[in-house]
């Protein structure tokens, strides 16, 4: 047969059909022909109706649908049902397919998670919206159906990992989105390599140049850090080979996120966190046995090195919430550095990393504690309150918390986070004993509210019916569930205030014939210089607002004719006006369009990638890209951010801080300030030196022109003999 000449649409086809075959290998839960059958139609449909369309990168747009269909089926480990959806979860967001389409085409399972996953979509395209509220509608779907939500996930890490085509600000966005929303999600649906994935490649858009570094420092010392975990494990592998237990080791370093953010946390170099890793142990035995032979390894790696008595961590016979399970310790190798040893078997370890989903493979009975925690999700999704920023910030709280076990008088135990206190626990066991809480009876002692528990406690709560809940309660309260609650009782007895207020200017105004119209009611306001009526009958209520001064007032036929002054108007819009549709970035300098603000909290000097933010004071506030709170303003204000860039022309001084960390020894201080005055010729603005049992710390702020400048600074200080690290302060 004579070659043909194939042409690049053929070559695409082929292609195509090339990663539908690899979707139905990875299928492992989808081995009927009925399954099969179903995935073929979802395929069928999905490339019928994308046909002709190209994503941004000018591949065919089929190929997203199967590669989130692939992280499905592969790395989640979901089956037919998920599969189906992921392969349309574009399809009537972006077609003229309808959901009754989908429902008359498979059922209405698949319709309903297809529904889903569009209105998730619908908010998020949309340009201002608020990512707060898209959280939420994200936090609603997944108490109707996860695997909306896992959907979601598998089809934000594909976009993450092709974000390489879209427009830089379009990366920033997305990728601050996904810090702020998708990987504490991942995070606390217990899918560790999902999240540790999409962390790594936010970051990789967001500082690009410190992914750089840190990734290129991972590769440098690789080979270090392979010998030591194969030193390390030496011993404990020929004891484990001796026994004849089945197991494998991982030696993986951390990710380059969490890299980053302890350098970032602990003001350390790469240097000082790189070689903390954990050896991971994973044993393959029968799951009658595995607490035992977990047990079993413990003692064996324990003969060999000392371990932590702080740092153990049993996980086994207490699961965190998410349903981790693993034997955790914290043992000292012979170079005098601690290696953190966990311990666990191949289920456990699939229930780590790939989360509930490898439950539902398991069947597993421990997912009690998902269960617990879905409905907890719902309670808060129930009792919160309105404003979706504060939402998400409290729910993120929760995300993040670690857990602590403690019991009731009866003896049942409950999970709560870290750092809870006394109100926490009378409102996670019921809202009425939280509001009539005065304190609680802890391992015999009697403790106020705002006592912090630890794990172990045994908590009787006292109540009095006198009792009510109040604003400082807010300070020590802080699981969502009790914050909400509480948040909720004030909101109602302002309410009460407010109608309070209302009466009694009311009557006020009736003395002084004033009309009770909306109009007067804002002059008041004015008047009073409050912004809102609201406001003003509340400040009444309370007695903060005293109305003798309404005899001032000039007033015709009932209505108010004085003109009390007006607050100045806000410059926002006229800020917005002047940098919006301008295709060029802000420049940062003498020049500058508007004024702005370098911000308190990040210092960022010129050098360093910037955002400029319009506040709602009405100036602009300048933060680093690598800011925590750029990420939260970005995701929540995207509209009200500015592109920015310094003027190169300029030389100028700007105040940046420098902790400085080492061994104390004569001189020490005196050699600082000298390379930092003399040799640098750069001016001091504060310092401060603290020294404890021969360790000393350095607060130094000094007046540098830009990061180049400040990094000079920092490599001389830190060739000085006794310094150990040298880190920017944020
Ligand atoms: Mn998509």
């Amino acid at each position: 047969m004579a070659k043909k000449d194939i042409s690049p649409e053929d070559q695409e086809d082929k292609e195509i059909i090339k990663a539908y075959r690899k979707l139905l290998k990875s299928a492992r839960y989808s081995q009927t022909e009925e399954d099969v059958r179903k995935i073929r139609k979802a395929f069928d449909i999905a490339n019928e109706s994308h046909k002709g369309v190209r994503r941004k990168s000018g591949e065919a747009y089929i190929f997203h649908p199967l590669e989130v269909a692939q992280i499905i089926a592969e790395e989640v480990g979901l089956g037919t049902t998920s599969i189906v959806c992921a392969l349309l979860h574009d399809v009537v967001e972006d077609t003229s397919l309808t959901i009754d389409d989908i429902e008359d085409y498979f059922g209405p399972t698949e319709a309903r998670i297809i529904d889903g996953l569009t209105k998730i979509e619908e908010v998020f395209e949309r340009e201002n919206s608020i990512q707060a509220v898209n959280f939420r509608k994200i936090i609603l779907t997944l108490a109707d159906d996860i695997r909306v939500v896992l959907v979601k996930l598998a089809d934000r890490l594909h976009n993450m990992r092709t974000l390489e085509s879209m427009r830089k600000d379009k990366q920033l966005k997305i990728a601050s989105e996904t810090l702020y929303i998708y990987a504490p999600l991942a995070h606390r649906l217990g899918l560790h390599a999902l999240k540790s994935e999409l962390e790594d490649l936010a970051l990789k858009y967001k500082a690009p140049q410190v992914y750089g570094e840190i990734t290129s420092k991972l590769k440098k010392t690789s080979a270090v850090r392979t010998r030591f975990i194969n030193q390390f494990t030496l011993p404990i592998r020929q004891e484990l080979d001796r026994q004849g237990i089945k197991y494998r080791i991982q030696g993986r370093p951390k990710s380059v996120f969490s890299i980053y953010t302890k350098m970032k946390n602990q003001k350390v170099e790469f240097e000082e966190v790189y070689d903390i890793f954990a050896i991971r142990i994973i044993l393959n035995v029968k799951e009658d046995v595995e607490k035992a032979e977990c047990w079993k390894v413990y003692s064996t790696a324990t003969d060999f090195y000392k371990p932590n008595p702080d740092r153990l961590r049993d996980w086994i016979s207490t699961p965190r919430a998410n349903g981790y399970e693993s034997l955790h310790t914290t043992v000292m190798s012979p170079g005098g550095r601690w290696v953190e040893v966990q311990i666990r078997t191949e289920r456990m370890d699939a229930v780590a990393e790939r989360g509930l989903a490898a439950h539902w493979k398991y069947k597993d009975k421990r997912s009690d504690a998902l269960d617990s925690w879905m409905s907890r999700i719902r309670e808060v999704l129930e009792t919160s309150s309105s404003n979706p920023v504060e939402f998400v910030d409290d729910f993120k709280l929760n995300l993040f918390a670690k857990e602590i076990f403690v019991f009731t008088p009866k003896g049942q135990i409950r999970s709560m986070p870290h750092n809870s206190t006394v109100l926490d626990f009378a409102y996670e066991i019921h809202s009425e004993i939280g509001d009539l809480c005065i304190g609680a009876k802890v391992s015999q002692k009697m403790v106020s509210p705002g006592h912090t528990l630890s794990s172990g406690n045994q908590v009787e709560i006292i109540t009095s019916k006198a009792q009510r809940p109040k604003a400082e309660w807010l300070e020590f309260a802080t699981t969502s569930k009790a914050k909400t609650s509480i948040k909720n009782y004030l909101k109602i007895e302002r309410k009460k205030i407010v109608a309070q207020g209302k009466t009694t200017i009311g009557r006020a105004m009736k003395k002084y014939s004033i009309k009770r119209t909306s109009k007067n009611f804002q002059i008041l306001s004015t008047f009073y210089g409050v912004n809102h009526t609201d406001d003003m009958f509340y400040k009444i209520g309370i007695e903060d607002i005293h109305l003798n001064r309404l005899s001032r007032l000039k007033v015709e036929d009932g209505i108010i004719t004085s003109k009390p002054r007006r607050k100045k108007e806000t410059t926002l819009d006229q800020i917005m006006a002047t940098t919006k549709g301008k295709k060029s970035d802000f420049v940062l300098g003498k020049d500058s369009a508007v004024n702005y603000i370098l911000s308190k909290c990040c210092h960022p000097i010129p050098g360093d990638d910037v955002v400029g933010f319009v506040t709602n004071k009405g100036h602009m506030e300048i933060h680093r890209v690598s800011c925590d709170n750029t990420v939260k303003l970005l995701s929540n204000y995207g509209y009200r951010a500015v592109k920015a860039k310094w003027d190169s022309n300029e030389t100028l001084s700007f105040l940046s801080g420098m902790l400085i960390k080492g061994f104390d020894r004569k001189g020490m201080v005196n050699d600082i300030t000298k390379i930092i005055s003399n040799d640098m010729l750069v001016n001091i603005r504060s310092i401060n030196f603290t020294t404890e049992n021969g360790i000393f710390e350095g607060n130094i702020t000094v007046f540098v022109n830009d990061t180049g400048h400040l990094k000079s600074v920092k490599e001389k200080i830190r060739a000085l003999k006794g310094v150990n690290s040298v880190s920017r302060l944020e």
